[in-house]
């Protein structure tokens, strides 16, 4: 059994997949080709969004979107310590600093009542409100950005974060890498904040077959920057620089691969949620496991269907007890970013975030994906439910 099976998907695309590298292969413009603007207008229509800026990966739409606001040295961007690292990586990348705020161990998403702390912590200089980096000169940073990450699908929760953002003077940078096709109220991923990034790898809701990633903002000047951004900071032509900027953009190749999985995305979609339904239903009743909460007004893209189980031992019990049976099982992620090595120099300790240490310990993801059969999930279901009675 797959975690994630991309050949059923394929084999179902086959045709519109070959005839699309084909059209590229014959004209020939593999950098920021015709696909690649065919996607962005499709992507940015579907979001609900006025400009798409198609990129080399989610990380480098982050970083690009960072370099857009203009964050550096002396600015803190908030966000979440339970995320994959491209999310943090590209703050101190640029010479930022993160701040980590604790997420709502319910959603995985970051705790706006804890943001708000974090954000005023940090202009008052005091600690005791919410951890801070333990850095030299933390008083002197500038509360700048945050960065809420839609984890394993499901959405942040952007109207209290938007209210937060505003009263603090702070820009909103979507995350949503794992969210591609969810719902926040009634609109959908990448519709949020003042710039929002996904990702096209592979394993990701809407991927590719390499790396790939999209910006979407309704800014008609930051649509401009982030483009100019991508192609080392070009002006009015190609050896006319004004800014620094970097190689980011999105393969000709790619765009023609994700124009044909976006057929069959919205659709695919659906069938994820009946794939949840159906785990949910089935696992509910088990002892000692929790599925996975979805609030009112939201609908989860299903980048991962997460468990948690009552504890570190019990959840390699339970992964031991699938894996037997041939059930490949994950863990998004084991450990925290703000107890990550390469962030040691931010000083932060164990007992900082308490709800993302407690979820790296016991959540463990079972096989997900659109193409996944009802008698592949059953049998999923059965040794889950076994293993959690011996
Ligand atoms: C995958 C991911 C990224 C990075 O995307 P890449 O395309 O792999 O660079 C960023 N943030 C989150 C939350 C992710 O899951």
């Amino acid at each position: 059994m797959d975690f994630i099976d991309l050949k059923a998907q394929q084999a179902g695309i086959r045709d519109r997949l070959d005839a699309n590298m084909r059209k590229v292969l014959a004209h020939g413009q593999y950098i920021l080709g015709p696909e690649v603007k065919e996607l962005e207008g499709k992507l940015a229509a579907y979001a609900g969004r006025k400009y798409a800026v198609g990129c080399a990966s989610g990380t480098d739409a982050l970083l690009m979107a960072l370099m857009a606001l203009g964050v550096g040295p002396g600015d803190a961007v908030f966000t979440t310590p339970f995320t994959f690292i491209s999310t943090a990586e590209v703050i101190s990348l640029l010479g930022a600093t993160p701040i980590y705020v604790d997420i709502d161990p319910g959603t995985y998403n970051i705790d706006p009542d804890k943001l708000e702390q974090a954000i005023v912590a940090l202009k008052t200089g005091d600690d005791r409100l919410a951890p801070l980096p333990r850095i030299e000169g933390v008083e002197k940073l500038r509360p700048k950005a945050v960065i809420p990450v839609d984890m394993l699908g499901l959405m942040a929760d952007y109207a209290a974060i938007g209210d937060i953002a505003r009263k603090h003077g702070l820009t909103v940078i979507e995350d949503a890498a794992q969210s591609f096709g969810a719902v926040y109220k009634g609109r959908k991923a990448c519709a949020f904040g003042d710039i929002a990034c996904t990702s096209f790898f592979p394993a990701k809701p809407l991927g590719c077959y390499g790396d790939g990633g999209m910006i979407f903002t309704d800014d008609p000047n930051l649509a401009s920057m982030l483009e100019s951004i991508r192609a080392h900071g070009k002006g009015s032509h190609k050896y006319d620089n004004v800014r620094i900027g970097i190689n980011g953009r999105l393969d000709t190749l790619q765009a023609a691969i994700v124009l044909a999985k976006f057929e069959v995305f919205p659709e695919e979609m659906e069938k994820r949620q009946e794939v949840a339904r159906r785990y949910t239903e089935a696992i509910r009743g088990i002892p000692g496991i929790e599925t996975p909460f979805v609030p009112e007004g939201y609908r989860s893209a299903w980048a991962q269907y997460s468990l948690l189980a009552r504890d570190e031992a019990h959840r390699s019990f339970l992964q031991k007890g699938l894996q037997e049976q041939g059930i490949p099982t994950m863990i998004y992620y084991p450990r925290p970013l703000h107890l990550q090595t390469a962030f040691a120099f931010l000083g932060y300790r164990e007992g900082d975030c308490p709800a993302s240490e407690d979820c790296a310990v016991r959540t463990f993801s079972l096989p997900m994906h659109p193409y996944l059969a009802e008698e592949q999930q059953d049998f999923v279901v059965k040794a889950l439910r076994e293993r959690s009675a011996s």
